[in-house]
């Protein structure tokens, strides 16, 4: 984690909707299919609510039919896992690498070529589409 990315609960509240801190800050889940994320389907790169730091590119993103948007692979070192024992299952939770906040988790059922699927929360993630390509 960046120690320049840190901030006090109170400081997390007031840059984020109630709706964004609870699935960042308190490891919440939004309901599927309610992120209009699902629907995106531009070039582009997604990035963290918390922090701004880039997190997937579109390149990676499929349609798992979860309600949730999804990812084969994450960039470089954007992301930490950890060991999430709640719920009475073993999941394997992601975190921002710079911020810590919570994401979503990661499930070893996805696509080729990493069988990886990075379940992610939508209200954690902002979408920037890439600039039209010139030639
Ligand atoms: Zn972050």
């Amino acid at each position: 984690m960046d120690e320049g990315a840190k901030k006090t609960e109170e400081q997390w509240r007031q840059s984020l909707t109630p709706e964004q801190f609870h699935v960042l800050r308190e490891h919440g889940t939004e309901r599927p299919g309610t992120s209009p994320l699902n629907q995106e389907k531009r070039d582009g790169t997604f990035y963290c609510r918390g922090c701004g730091a880039p997190l997937f590119s579109s390149e990676t993103k499929f349609e798992s039919g979860t309600g949730w948007p999804s990812f084969f692979a994450p960039l470089d070192r954007a992301i930490d896992t950890t060991v999430d024992r709640s719920h009475f299952m073993t999941r394997t939770e992601v975190n921002c690498a710079r911020c810590g906040g919570h994401l979503g988790h990661v499930f070893p059922d996805g696509p080729a070529p990493t069988g990886q699927r990075y379940c992610m929360n939508g209200v954690a993630l902002n979408f920037e589409p890439a600039p039209p390509a010139k030639d």
